[in-house]
């Protein structure tokens, strides 16, 4: 029998969040949608305002958040570098003050709770693939800082509160995921390399490009984080959720270039201080726990994002 749930989507305007949203709706339940719209925007959930069982609601999730729910899935906090960058400072507090509010609330409403974290907690890792058990080389002083060990924060408030409170929690850790709805000034590699090369301005690959990356389609992702909300009470995560075919980021730029006929050149810029070299999720444990892998490869996943902003760009230009 189908239960209807109340479920709350923190960062549910942004990227990875509105679909979340879509497919929860979907799936017939109540969804509340909280956001600050920093890096998200009304835009992405336009097309759910007029459905009956959605709600969205301007808040920050640094304050406490007073509703009544039965699973929260916490996603606030900007993804990408350039915006997480922008004011280091919220960065921290949205993962650490957000976590605690978002935990604390899970605690009043016995709510179960799913926390977004990434595969940023692995820092420059000296393992590879990355599996959960590594515990990751992460600079606590770097740029990148106030990102990984936020969510390296978040992290352990959510394994306190679930063996303090017994709290039921989930941790995802994604590796880089994209697809349509990501912001064009985003920053991150493949809608900066999508709108460079639909615009046929030069695609900026910083340093040699030999670094790697591995990537998600949406889809697959958010698949992933609902089959985790579902598994039983004493599965906790962390579990990676990638897709762990790796490239290089220049593969990824030849491979947008031809994708989309574009004639823009590739130019090299210094790499960015404590840049990832590698990475890769051994995803091991998401296929023994949900049953779950990717079926969208990066190919078929580019098709549908240069779809996605083939219109938005040339709309733009007018
Ligand atoms: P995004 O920037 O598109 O979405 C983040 C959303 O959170 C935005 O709508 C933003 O406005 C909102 N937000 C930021 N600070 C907030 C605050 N203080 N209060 C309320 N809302 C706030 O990024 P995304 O790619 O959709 O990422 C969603 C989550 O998944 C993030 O927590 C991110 O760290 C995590 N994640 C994403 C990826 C990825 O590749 N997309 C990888 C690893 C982890
Ligand atoms: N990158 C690049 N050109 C760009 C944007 C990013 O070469 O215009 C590189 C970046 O230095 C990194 C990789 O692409 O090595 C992935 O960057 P992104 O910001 O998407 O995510 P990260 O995994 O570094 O958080």
């Amino acid at each position: 029998m189908h239960t209807r749930k109340r479920i709350l989507v923190t960062g549910g305007a942004g990227f990875l969040g509105s679909h979340l949203c879509e497919r929860l709706l979907a799936a017939g339940h109540d969804v509340l949608c909280v956001d600050n719209f920093f890096t998200g925007s009304r835009d992405n959930v336009l097309h759910l305002l007029d459905h009956p069982h959605f709600e969205l609601l301007r808040h920050d999730v640094t304050f406490p958040l007073y509703v009544e729910v039965d699973e929260i899935y916490n996603l606030a906090c900007p993804a990408s570098p350039i915006h997480y960058q922008f004011d280091p400072v919220q960065t921290t507090k949205t993962s650490v003050h957000g976590a605690i509010n978002m935990l604390g609330l899970a605690k009043r409403v016995k709510a179960r709770i799913l926390q977004a974290s990434t595969s940023e907690v692995y820092g420059d890792p000296e393992v590879h693939p990355q599996r959960e058990d590594y515990w990751g080389r992460v600079n606590p002083l770097g740029p990148r800082a106030c990102y990984d060990e936020g969510k390296r924060c978040a992290e352990t408030l959510f394994f306190d509160y679930h063996r303090q409170h017994d709290l039921r929690i989930k941790v995802a850790r994604i590796f880089n995921t994209y697809g349509p709805r990501m912001h064009p000034n985003d920053g991150r590699v493949v809608s900066n390399f999508i709108v460079h090369a639909l615009r046929n301005k030069p695609i900026i690959l910083y340093g040699d490009g030999q670094q790697t990356r591995s990537f998600c389609y949406v889809d697959d992702l958010v698949d992933g984080l609902i089959r985790l909300m579902e598994t039983p009470d004493e599965v906790t995560g962390p579990v990676n959720l990638g897709n762990p075919v790796e490239f290089t980021i220049r593969q990824l730029a030849e491979q947008v270039l031809a994708q989309t006929d574009s004639r823009a050149q590739i130019i090299n810029e210094p790499l960015p201080a404590d840049d990832p070299r590698q990475r890769q999720p051994d995803i091991g444990l998401a296929r023994e726990l949900l049953g779950w892998e990717p079926t969208v490869a990066l190919t078929e996943g580019l098709e549908h994002t240069i779809a996605y902003f083939r219109p938005l760009l040339a709309s733009a230009a007018e």
